[in-house]
């Protein structure tokens, strides 16, 4: 099975990739990585990749689908892969189905996993831990039984974390959408898109993506 996840920042998309790697057999493929280990291989793509980042140019999509395609020939890749970090627009989207349908292979699903930004935003700013002993809480769903004493060791210091602001949350769900958005009308149109919703409990959305998937 060949997937795309597509989910906002905080929608739970790296926990769902995990599920379906344990359960299913599937290879959670980033981009980044692959890139790296082409590069650290030698690979012939590897080395152009290498050359164009020296030379402070960007890889090229051929070079970044070409790393793909050696990749997904290895074998753990034989149950299935989720890609990770590519496609972001429509020209690699159907470079990436132009070297697929070449290998006899296809996408077949992408799954978008939505969220309520305002409520996920809320979600978000919200959070602090204990310093002590790293129990989670939140200004309105979690907050501890005394106010800034933790409820499971007593302790009284929290920490927050630096980017769970407002501006760079918004900031994080801006880039989301400008990598994203674009590609929905293409891979709806190819009849393969889903919507699951990423607001749900962790079981809840494995259940809706194991559907879609019919796993
Ligand atoms: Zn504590």
């Amino acid at each position: 099975m060949i997937l795309i996840l597509l989910g906002a920042p905080g929608a739970g998309k790296g926990t769902q990739a995990q599920r379906l790697m344990n359960e299913h057999g599937l290879v959670q493929l980033s981009t980044g990585d692959m890139l790296r280990e082409a590069v650290a291989n030698k690979t012939e793509y590897g080395i152009k990749a290498k050359a164009a980042m020296d030379a402070g140019e960007l890889v090229t999509d051929e070079i970044v689908v070409n790393i793909i395609a050696d990749r997904i020939g290895h074998d753990d890749c034989k149950n299935g892969f989720i890609l990770d970090g590519f496609p972001r627009n429509v020209p690699q989207a159907e470079a990436l189905d132009a070297m697929l349908s070449e290998k006899g292979l296809k996408l077949d699903h992408v799954v978008l996993m939505t969220v309520d930004e305002e409520e996920l935003t809320k979600r978000i700013i919200g959070r602090f831990t204990c310093s002590s002993c790293n129990e989670g809480y939140h200004d309105e769903f979690k907050r501890p039984a005394v106010d800034n004493v933790c409820d499971k060791c007593g302790g009284t210091d929290f920490t927050r974390r630096k980017d769970d602001n407002i501006e760079t949350v918004q900031a994080r769900f801006e880039t989301y959408r400008s990598q994203t958005e674009p590609l929905l009308p293409y891979y709806e149109s190819k009849g393969v898109l889903s919507k699951v919703n990423g607001m749900s409990a962790i079981e809840e959305v494995a259940g809706e993506i194991k559907a879609v998937l019919g796993v």
